[in-house]
């Protein structure tokens, strides 16, 4: 029997997310999240995605990732589907920061794991609970291959015009401080996506990619080559968040500890947690904020008016640095649902080719589809993003027998 299972384990600091894939044709057999974990209030919520079964809920203590994991294995189990099967081909983690020299999904041994680790620094919130769940794993199944799919991959081709910041040189190297980016997983496979559904090849063609969830950022990718991208060092640049700030004048930072007697630990948290859309209106949720702005609040009207008008600028910046764009793409939580701001975005854009359809855009779906006009020059595509599928894709290409690649 030819093993096609992937598990794609998505492991945070407090969660962990799951899905179990058959790669012979991507199809999904089960998903799943363990939350709270820590806390007394854990849960763990399960959906089986083959042979009808319903999705079951448990509410429970869940000390650490060890027992979350095992938790997620005995539900597999009772669907059949237990990780010790011989159909398990491996295992594709989520890390979120691969640093410079990660460019490709990577099979885990300890140099990579040490790399990982070594890199905890520059994502001291993700790489720890990443690195947690691979070891869980790593012990539950030692046989099994464990593929490491890095969020930072996608964004390594950038030129260093791209991802050097313009600060001493010598200090840049020293602390490893560059531009790295995020959501990597995503951009890649939306790029490719749009590519589809323009029925082009990736290689013909130029894509802005609006990744629009929580957190957010923009990535211009040139002939499936990202070229650029909007977030840095951390996934705290670039466009507002939910309660990311984007781009600020460093600046703000000494001021604050100069004149604010704050610490960075506090400005941190100010940056990261505090502000975009929830540090100006109160809220993080589009949903929340559109039905605010329609109700005449002005502090909701403000706050997306900011949220829309980086979105314009990084648009621009992004059309400057292709030359030529062939498609515009919107993804994640609010670039899949929120026909206002995509039509905020691309408002007063004409010049520039850019135009959506008032009537397509307004359709919900979870289809990829275009929503511009006929006669634009430049397609809007909504194009919801698959990181689960990516990262299984990815593993299942690494160590699937050749003759299975394609499969
Ligand atoms: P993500 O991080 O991709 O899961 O996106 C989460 C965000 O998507 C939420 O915080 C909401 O702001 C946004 N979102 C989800 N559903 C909708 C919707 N129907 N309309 C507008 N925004 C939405």
């Amino acid at each position: 029997m030819t093993a096609t299972r992937v598990l794609v384990l998505n492991s945070g600091s407090s969660s962990v997310k799951y899905q179990l894939l058959d790669m012979s044709d991507s199809s999904r057999l089960a998903a799943g999240l363990v939350e709270r974990i820590g806390e007394e209030t854990s849960r763990l919520k399960h959906t089986p995605l083959t042979g009808g079964g319903e999705a079951r809920e448990r509410e429970q203590p869940i000390a650490d990732h060890e027992e979350a994991l095992k938790a997620v294995a005995d539900e597999l189990a009772r669907d059949g589907l237990g990780i010790d099967s011989p159909e398990l081909a491996a295992i594709g983690h989520r890390v979120v920061h691969g640093g410079k020299f990660f460019t490709e999904p990577t099979v885990i041994d300890d140099a990579v794991l040490k790399e990982v680790e070594r890199l905890i620094p520059v994502a001291p919130l993700h790489n720890p609970a990443n690195l947690t769940g691979i070891r869980t794993a790593m012990a539950l199944r030692p046989d099994l291959p464990q593929v490491a799919v890095f969020d930072t991959a996608f964004h390594t081709t950038m030129p260093e015009s791209a991802a050097r910041y313009a600060i001493d040189i010598k200090t840049a190297d020293e602390h490893r401080i560059r531009r790295y980016g995020f959501h990597g997983t995503s951009h890649a496979y939306v790029s490719r996506r749009t590519a589809q559904l323009l029925g082009k090849e990736p290689e013909d063609v130029n894509v802005i990619v609006l990744h629009l969830g929580n957190g957010a950022s923009a990535s211009a990718v040139r002939g499936g080559i990202c070229v650029d991208t909007s977030m840095g060092l951390t996934p705290l640049e670039g466009l507002v968040m939910g309660t990311r700030s984007g781009d600020v004048d460093p600046a703000v930072i000494f001021h604050l500890m100069r004149v604010g007697n704050m610490t960075a630990d506090e400005i941190d948290v100010l940056l990261n947690k505090k502000s975009g859309l929830i540090g100006l209106c109160g809220d993080n949720d589009m949903r929340e904020i559109r039905r605010r702005v329609d109700e005449g609040e002005q502090e909701a009207r403000l706050a997306f008016d900011i949220y829309i008008h980086r979105l314009k600028k990084y648009i621009g910046a992004y059309y400057a640095v292709l030359g030529r764009v062939d498609a515009i793409v919107f993804t994640a939580g609010v670039g899949e649902n929120s026909a206002p701001v995509r039509e905020a975005a691309v408002a007063g854009l004409e010049e520039l080719g850019l135009a959506v359809d008032g009537e397509l855009n307004s359709v919900r779906s979870d289809e990829a589809r275009i929503v511009s006009p006929e006669y634009a020059r430049v397609a809007v595509a909504v194009v919801p993003t698959d990181e689960e599928l990516e990262i299984a894709q990815q593993t299942y290409a690494l160590v699937a027998p050749p003759e299975n690649r394609n499969a």
